[in-house]
């Protein structure tokens, strides 16, 4: 089972990313960890890719590639993956279709978790953080029980200029953006399927794994 999980920051994808994988027995691989593996192993690409991390540098695309390459490649993909985080841009996903084909596979199914845009902001700035003790809050999925004021410590509550609206709003419109044209690639050659991410957590589960079974 060759999985791509795509969906935008706060759509819950990390967890059920984590739930699929459970199941179905196959490797996460997202980019991070995969930069992480190759690194820490000091392959060649590893090598590059850090070369240009130490200088505070972007990594381009065809390290990133090269890694996710080298990644797919190792014997535990053999029965299938889920990958997350990558392709993030249209010619990513060219060259994702290159590696696979050097690899004789196949992406299965795309599965996008999307999320109204409204119910995104709201999820990703309700976070609340305590002063004192650093206790995290959620305005709606775990209020304090005083709005403000850590239950633990007393401590006032803030929000991080990361969580803010406007950083947040950024940051989805950037996600819509660019992910627009990958989500019609995968639409074309019949690989999408879409998965209504504002359902609770386990429907969204059962509904990722009949998709899976189908
Ligand atoms: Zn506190």
């Amino acid at each position: 089972m060759n999985i791509l999980f795509m969906g935008p920051p706060g759509a819950g994808k990390g967890t059920q990313a984590e739930r699929i994988v459970e199941q179905f027995g196959v490797p996460h691989i997202s980019t991070g960890d995969a930069f992480r593996k190759a690194i820490g192993e000091g392959t060649p690409i590893g090598l590059k890719a850090k070369e240009y991390i130490d200088q505070g540098l972007l990594v381009p695309d065809d390290v990133t590639v090269g890694i996710v390459r080298e990644r797919l490649a190792q014997p535990d993909c053999e029965k299938g993956f889920l990958l997350d985080g990558f392709p993030r841009t249209l010619a990513q996903a060219e060259a994702l279709d290159s590696i696979l084909v050097e690899l004789s596979r196949s992406l299965d199914h795309v599965i996008n978790l999307s999320v109204d845009r409204d119910l995104l902001l709201a999820r990703l700035t309700g976070r609340r953080i305590c002063k004192s003790c650093g206790a995290t809050y959620h305005v709606i999925y775990n209020p304090p029980k005083q709005e403000g004021v850590c239950d633990k410590c007393q401590g006032e509550l803030y929000q991080r200029s990361d969580d803010s609206e406007e950083k947040v709003g950024t940051r989805l419109d950037e996600y819509i953006n660019k992910t627009a044209p990958l989500l019609a690639y995968y639409e074309d050659k019949g690989l999408l399927r879409q998965v209504d991410g504002e359902k609770e957590i386990d429907t969204v589960t059962s509904e990722i794994v009949s998709l899976l079974r189908g």
